[in-house]
């Protein structure tokens, strides 16, 4: 009989039922280090109180409203974010997903109103996750996500990953945008290079391209900027948020510069809860810890520790891990063994790791993680790489 839940998760038997800081608390009263954060959601670790208040005091006035009246919080956070980036324009969503669908209206609306409506095509990278709507699934393109899904939205092309070359090799008279992660999540923690963002910039301008960044999973501090694309020194056209901006409340935004966003008029889209008031309220305290240079400084240092110690840990356990690789506290153990045999062996020693893939341990802590508990946490990592040699071994 199908469980009451569809069961389209392969789920670790654990249930937590209350988070604190970096840590959370298992119905049996384990307590387990979280270097997993929701899959890069609680960027400021778990039950906040700067973000407890924030929901609180916002759930005491007002819940939601549609969209067909001006929402407070909702401009102040849209405001916080054109300050602090390349943007100048936001529009708010519930998820990373729906910024894709966005970004993917915003990029073919802008050459139809060029009156080059034939502009449709847009070009992304194998081995992208872009989330699970029909455009994500077709701009990610890999069997896994779009086998049985069929037709899929017509209009993506794949090109292999990291090779701005073949970019420019794919960019055809029809090319309406390209779309990448500054480094690739689910991919497997694979940063793009800086080296290789600039040139994919230089290449959608000389072609007249729209460059789309999904910062979906690296953005909001995660790699010790506000946004990771900040270290190559370009900016995008249109930018794909969620995750982080939301520590916790579903929230997402798609990010654009006035002239990307210059198709987008009154009726052209709309989303009934994006934006909606408790949201941006939490999105509005993140952003006020996240975008200063202290916190940031902060994240750049605790990223530097725990690289470092993870290097360490890769030289202990040459069996079972083969490198880090990664930005800021957005890491990836490149495994010899198998990557969900560590993933449950740090289940065992009560340490809470993502997998990707490309056989990749996903680290993407609470950006809040303290130097202890980094500490603790490869501490941790250790013990569990022990315990996958040795089963290795039997
Ligand atoms: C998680 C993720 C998405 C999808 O976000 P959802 O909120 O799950 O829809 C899109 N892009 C990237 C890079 C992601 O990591």
């Amino acid at each position: 009989m199908i469980p009451s839940v569809l069961p389209t998760y392969s789920r670790a038997p654990l249930t937590f039922v209350k988070g604190e800081g970096s840590w959370m608390i298992e119905a049996d009263g384990r307590r387990f280090l979280d270097l997993g954060a929701g899959i890069a959601v609680n960027a400021l670790g778990h039950a906040n109180p700067v973000l407890v208040a924030a929901l609180t005091e916002q759930a005491g006035k007002l819940w939601h409203v549609s969209n067909l009246y001006n929402i407070e919080q909702q401009q102040a956070l849209a405001d916080k974010l054109v300050e602090q980036t390349f943007a100048d324009t936001v529009f708010f969503t519930n998820s990373g997903t729906e910024a894709c669908e966005l970004a993917v209206k915003m990029a073919r609306k802008y050459w139809y109103e060029k009156g080059q409506p034939e502009k449709v095509e847009i070009i992304g990278f194998q081995g992208a996750f872009h989330g699970r709507s029909s455009a994500g699934i077709a701009a990610a393109g890999s069997e896994k996500m779009t086998k049985g899904f069929g037709p899929l939205l017509p209009g993506f092309l794949h090109v292999p990953w990291g090779d701005p070359e073949a970019v420019q090799a794919a960019i055809g008279a029809q090319t309406a945008a390209v779309i990448v992660e500054p480094i690739q999540g689910e991919g497997g923690i694979r940063p793009m290079g800086d080296a290789e963002l600039k040139a994919l910039r230089e290449i959608c301008d000389a072609a007249g391209v729209l460059l789309i960044l999904d910062e979906v999973q690296c953005g909001v501090g995660r790699t010790g900027r506000l946004f990771a694309h900040e270290w190559a020194g370009i900016t995008p056209d249109i930018m794909m948020v969620a995750k982080g901006i939301g520590g916790g409340f579903p929230l997402g935004a798609v990010l654009a510069t006035e002239e990307a966003a210059g198709g987008m008029t009154a009726g052209t889209h709309g989303s009934t809860y994006g934006g909606n008031p408790l949201a941006c309220a939490v999105g509005c305290a993140v952003m006020d810890v996240v975008s200063t240079p202290e916190f940031l400084d902060a994240v750049n240092r605790k990223a530097g520790m725990l690289r470092q110690k993870l290097e360490g840990l890769v030289a202990a356990h040459p069996d079972v891990f083969e490198g880090v690789r990664g930005a800021g506290l957005m890491l990836g153990l490149k495994c010899k063994a198998v990557n969900a045999d560590v993933v449950r062996a740090g289940y065992d020693n009560e340490v809470i790791t993502v997998p990707a893939a490309d056989n990749v341990v996903r680290l993407l802590p609470p950006l809040t993680i303290s130097e202890d508990e980094i500490a603790e946490a490869v501490a941790r990592l250790d013990a569990a790489a022990s315990q996958v040699s040795a089963a290795d071994k039997d």
